[in-house]
């Protein structure tokens, strides 16, 4: 059985006057979507306790609220054995409806449509009743799955059934059946994890049948006017991956299962190629959802780092899909939709894929958020109600603590000045914006650009703030940011040792070769941009698949090739004293590719390292006790950075008091995060 394909605009529809593609409805016969976005299905942590679903409702309200017009929810397995972890979201049983009407009726009040994601883990799953077609550890799970038989996988198909019509019960207009990334599904289509000679392995015809009869018995069990999204793996992006043309005859035949809409899958998570964090060029992967578009009559969409509404538009214009998923970006700004539909794309604040609060919080077992909008699943908890006592507030230092802090507060009706030493706002911003993958941090500071000027904060630049000029404010806070650390071994003083602020700041140009001492991020952003000449290849797809080894035709199996990444600019190492792996305590979910990237420009990363000193020859170390000179041009320190605390403590003397934030308060460990979500709690409390 097949939806209808009829999914265009009513002629009645005024085309929106800024982004008339993105916002034309999408009529899909039985229900009609009020605009071409998806929020894809991003797990937050809230859907794996009932208790937690008043708050998943107030976070997918505000997104819906925000215009959104289909809203994909995190993943709910349908069974125990699919299981993500141990007691995560699941909908297998009568009881376990009733906590998602909270969630379907809260999206239904602001006039979005809601889509239940059934994710079985298969063996992603990270608890030791996992199953799969085959016994096949995954190279990122300590858990071994357990083959299914025949009956077991029927089984299997029966509780996606059921859980989808349960889906029903509950409220939600649809479900999203997710078939890639190298989940359950996904590992019955490819010979990779699919090693069955029965009804469900052995031909490309029998590893699709599971995808297939799962959607036909969806379709069976909701009827005709329930919406079923397949996410299909259209990139595996590993060895022994699914091929093109078998791609292509599972889209059809899922689409003649009874689909609504086909989504893009981009990458299994074992796969070594990065296809979300900030250093994939924006919209990289969509040239093989136009290569899929002329073999489908169902709605498509496309997906990974499209983050902006100009992008978004230039991709339903071209052609390539009908609708654009996005799911960071919307935890970034939950009303990405709403500015885009006023023509307001400056107002958005921009995703910057770096994955640090909410994907990384995920694997760490914490609650999703995001890193510049704190209040992403802190919905019910963090709000920024007017006041009724506007007070005469100063803030010091526009980086990110500061900024966040001003404009939260200025918002909530406080008078606001802010001081900022530079010339520019951003603070430490303005040098990650330089590191060769970083590009989207320029993003972030025309936000607060924008945000500062919206909200009428009075901006000082160029202006150190004194005891003097601060006198007569309600309220001072420093967010005055950090000092780099100062190394102290012998020669550190020697003109070949350079700061990563000279560096950065381009007031030293380092020679062929450089030791970086310190492999924090910092450390790794500094040799990333050491190794690197010209432009960018985050701003070149063609080049960054070439790097990467992605096939550009995406006809071999997995669309693998050869990676060809271009020399070095120069020679470097990467130093730490601490033994071990360098990057071990970088992101969850982009250390890797930090590693990765260093090790395909050849970086030569130390650790357990002793700085014996610097002279005419080099930097001298120790390292498993045998002594070396690393013959380098320059020595750039990156070895962390202090407290920036000049101001407060001449405020102090002066028996002044002040509020500190950001670096200014603790530097150890210090990243936007951190600063932006302690300036944004700040300010609304004040
Ligand atoms: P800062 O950003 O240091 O801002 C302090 C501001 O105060 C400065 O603009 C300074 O000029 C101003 N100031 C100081 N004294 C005065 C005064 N008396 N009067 C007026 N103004 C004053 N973090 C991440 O989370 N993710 C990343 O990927 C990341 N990448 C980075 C890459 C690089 C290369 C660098 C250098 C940093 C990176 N960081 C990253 C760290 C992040 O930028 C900092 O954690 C963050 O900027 C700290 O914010 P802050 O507001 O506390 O301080
Ligand atoms: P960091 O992560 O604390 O790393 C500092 C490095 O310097 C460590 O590798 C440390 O390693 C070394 N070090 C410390 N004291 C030293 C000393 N006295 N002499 C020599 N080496 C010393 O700090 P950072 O790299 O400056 O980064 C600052 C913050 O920005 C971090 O919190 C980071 O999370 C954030 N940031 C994040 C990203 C990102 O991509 N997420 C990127 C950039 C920055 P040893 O002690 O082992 O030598
Ligand atoms: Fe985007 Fe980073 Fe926020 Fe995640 S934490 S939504 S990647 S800006």
């Amino acid at each position: 059985m097949s939806t209808p394909a009829a999914f265009a605009a009513s002629p009645a529809d005024a085309p929106n006057p800024h982004y008339p593609h993105l916002f034309a409805p999408l009529d899909l016969g039985f229900t009609r979507l009020r605009n071409r976005v998806l929020m894809g299905s991003i797990h937050t942590g809230l859907e794996d306790r009932a208790s937690d679903f008043p708050k998943l409702a107030a976070y997918f309200a505000e997104r819906a609220a925000g215009g959104v017009g289909l809203i994909v929810t995190g993943g709910f397995s349908p069974n125990l054995v699919g299981w993500l972890k141990p007691f995560g979201g699941k909908l297998s049983w009568p009881w376990e409806v009733r906590p998602h009407q909270f969630v379907t009726q809260a999206v239904h009040d602001h006039g979005s449509k809601i889509c239940l994601q059934l994710l079985h883990a298969g063996r992603y799953g990270y608890h030791p009743f996992t199953v799969a077609p085959s016994k096949l550890k995954a190279p990122i799970n300590p858990f071994t799955p357990r083959q299914l038989s025949a009956r077991g996988v029927e089984r299997q198909i029966t509780a996606y059934a059921d859980a989808a019509r349960r889906a029903r019960e509950a409220g939600y207009d649809g479900v999203e059946v997710m078939g890639s990334e190298g989940y359950f599904i996904n590992e019955f289509t490819a010979p990779r994890t699919n090693k069955r000679n029965d009804a469900w392995g052995g031909t490309p015809e029998k590893r699709m049948r599971f995808a297939v009869e799962i959607v036909r018995r969806v379709r069976e069990a909701c009827g005709p006017d329930f919406i079923i999204i397949y996410r299909l793996s259209l990139l595996d992006l590993v060895e022994d991956g699914n091929q093109w043309d078998e791609i292509v005859a599972q889209a059809k035949a899922i689409e003649a299962a009874g689909a609504t809409i086909i989504n893009s899958g981009i990458g299994w998570h074992e796969a070594r190629i990065p296809t979300i964090v900030t250093s994939v060029p924006r919209a990289a992967f969509v040239d093989v959802t136009a290569k899929l578009k002329p073999h489908v009559t169902v709605p498509l969409v496309a997906t990974n780092r499209i983050n902006m509404p100009e992008i978004a538009e230039r991709i339903l214009a071209d052609g390539i899909a009908d609708m654009v998923s996005l799911a960071r970006p919307l935890l970034a700004d939950a009303e990405w939709a709403n500015k885009a539909r006023d023509g307001r794309p400056q107002a958005i604040n921009t995703c910057i894929a770096c994955n640090q609060a909410c994907l990384d919080h995920v694997f760490e077992n914490k609650r999703a958020s995001c890193l510049l909008n704190p209040r992403a699943c802190a919905e019910t908890e963090l709000n920024y109600t007017k006041t009724y006592r506007a007070k005469r507030i100063a803030v010091v230092g526009a980086g990110p603590a500061g900024l966040a802090c001003a404009t939260v507060a200025a918002e909530r009706g406080h008078r606001v000045t802010l001081f900022e030493a530079a010339g520019e706002i951003g603070g430490q911003f303005n040098y990650a914006k330089k590191i060769p993958g970083k590009e989207e941090f320029h993003e972030t500071i025309r936000y607060f650009t924008h945000k500062l000027e919206e909200t009428g904060v009075e901006v000082r630049l160029s202006t150190v703030a004194t005891p003097e000029n601060l006198a007569g404010f309600d309220e001072v806070v420093l967010a005055t940011g950090i000092l780099p650390r100062r190394v102290d071994f012998p020669g550190a003083s020697h003109a070949k040792v350079v700061s990563y602020l000279d560096v950065l700041s381009g007031r030293v140009t380092v020679g062929a070769s450089a030791a970086v001492i310190g492999a924090g991020g910092i450390g790794f952003d500094v040799a990333q941009y050491l190794v690197h000449e010209g432009e960018s290849s985050t701003l070149d797809p063609a080049r960054w698949m070439a790097e990467w080894g992605v096939d550009p035709s995406f006809e071999s199996r997995g669309s693998l090739v050869k990676p060809r990444p271009e020399p070095p600019a120069r020679e470097v190492w990467l130093l730490q004293r601490t033994p071990g792996k360098p990057g071990a305590r970088l992101g969850k979910t982009s250390g890797w590719v930090h590693r990765a990237a260093l090790k395909a420009k050849q970086v030569r990363m130390l650790g357990g390292v002793e700085y014996l000193g610097v002279d005419e020859d080099g930097l001298r170390i120790l390292i498993e006790g045998i002594e070396q000179v690393l013959p380098v041009d320059h020595i750039v320190v990156c070895a962390g950075q202090e407290p920036r605390r000049d101001l407060h403590a001449e405020l102090l003397a002066a028996g002044r008091g002040a509020r500190l934030i950001g670096g200014a308060d603790v530097a150890a460990e210090l990243d936007a995060k951190r600063a932006i979500d302690q300036g944004s709690r700040l300010a609304a409390q004040l």
